[in-house]
């Protein structure tokens, strides 16, 4: 059977072992002569929303995430970046006085964004590159950008005063725009999220780079020829948002013979663990599964899921969407897995039992 998955990092990562649990791996990139044993395949549709350039290597958040995750090659305590890290790139950067000094580039992280550099500079695809990484790491699933343009998450913010002093002029004045007293700028989302921790005033998110972002190669595909397409429990709306917002995704989940089923992030009121609650509330969605669900909507009414998985101490009524309750806590591969084949089973979708040995 072929499973789809949109996913954002950390929450995507972990629902993606599960997923391979259930399946068994894909191997990825495929040589053509790699028999999947079981026939079965697994590809992940990433966010590519967190991108960014810092010190002249592009960085990929999201899909390092779940390429070292799956990889066995992830910081398990920090769960993002590389484990036995060492940060003397970082340290040097400082002693230079090179901005942005508040984002964490490990050594041994820095490899990944140096070859990734390289390969976009000699004129390679995102897609292209994902998978050549992936010949080291074995991640077991297919992983593809959702776009291989440029398609970043920015923020739009009213800076803090005392940024504003200590600083000559706004990160970039093109974007700055006066309301009354207070300037409005648009920040990259990693200097909103690792620099501010979301706690500064935030007026909305806007998706930056090229006009026409497209679908990166094999993501319409992955959709249109599954079994099942999931939305993992990833943030709402920086990861899944991202993902969504690339013109041609939403209409393909829309036109996908494939039931939509989505893991709710949200359990008993609060995301499980990062700042989902402080994107919604940008948004205006209320930090609870049924108001996610509903933001994301019944494909029957003009959205996109037909089921919704939520965790039993919550409810969720949306017309037109099979809802269910299930454990959703992600504690091991297998219990993931359980999670992975209930979303399914609520829309009539049979998969292997869960392999607990
Ligand atoms: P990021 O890109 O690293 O922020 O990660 P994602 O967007 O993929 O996932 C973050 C989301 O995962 C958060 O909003 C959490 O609520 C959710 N999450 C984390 N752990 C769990 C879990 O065990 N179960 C569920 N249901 N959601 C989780
Ligand atoms: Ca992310």
């Amino acid at each position: 059977m072929k499973i789809t998955v949109l996913v954002g990092g950390v929450g995507g990562a972990r629902f993606l072992q599960g997923v391979r649990h259930l399946l068994g791996s894909t191997p990825f990139p495929a040589s053509g002569s790699d028999p999947t044993e079981s026939g079965n395949s697994v590809t992940a549709v990433v966010n590519v929303g967190d991108d960014a350039w810092m010190h002249g290597v592009r960085i990929c958040p999201d899909l390092d995430t779940c390429m070292y995750t799956l990889g066995d090659g992830i910081d398990t305590e920090r769960g993002w970046g590389r484990q036995d890290e060492t940060w003397n790139a970082k340290a040097e950067l400082a002693a230079y006085g090179a901005d942005p000094d508040w984002f964490g580039l490990g050594d041994r992280d820095l490899a990944t964004h140096l070859i990734r550099t390289q390969m976009l500079d000699a004129g390679y695809r995102l897609s292209d590159i994902t998978a050549a990484l992936c010949k080291r790491w074995q991640p077991g699933v297919r992983l593809l950008p959702v776009t291989d343009d440029r398609h970043e998450t920015h923020v739009v913010v009213t800076r803090p005063t005392e940024v504003d002093r200590s600083a000559q002029e706004p990160a970039d004045p093109e974007q700055a725009t006066s309301e009354g007293s207070d300037t409005k700028v648009a920040i990259h989302f990693q200097e909103w999220w690792v620099r501010y921790r979301a706690g500064i005033t935030t007026h909305g998110f806007a998706q930056v780079g090229s006009e026409d972002a497209r679908p990166a190669p094999g993501v319409v595909e992955a959709i249109e020829d599954a079994d099942v397409v999931l939305l993992a429990p990833s943030n709402p709306v920086v990861s899944i948002g991202a993902i969504l917002s690339v013109p041609g995704i939403r209409a393909a989940l829309r036109a996908t013979a494939a039931p939509v089923v989505g893991v709710s992030p949200v359990i008993g009121g609060a995301p499980l663990r990062g700042m989902a609650d402080e994107c919604l509330s940008v948004i205006g969605v209320p930090t609870t599964a049924e108001a996610v669900g509903a933001h994301y909507g019944a494909r029957a009414h003009a959205g996109l899921l037909d089921g919704w998985l939520i965790a039993p101490e919550d409810t969720a009524h949306i017309p037109g969407v099979a809802t269910g309750c299930a454990p959703l806590l992600m504690s091991s591969p297998a219990a993931t897995a359980q999670m992975v084949r209930d979303a399914c089973a609520l829309v009539g979708v049979d998969t292997p039992e869960v392999d607990n040995s």
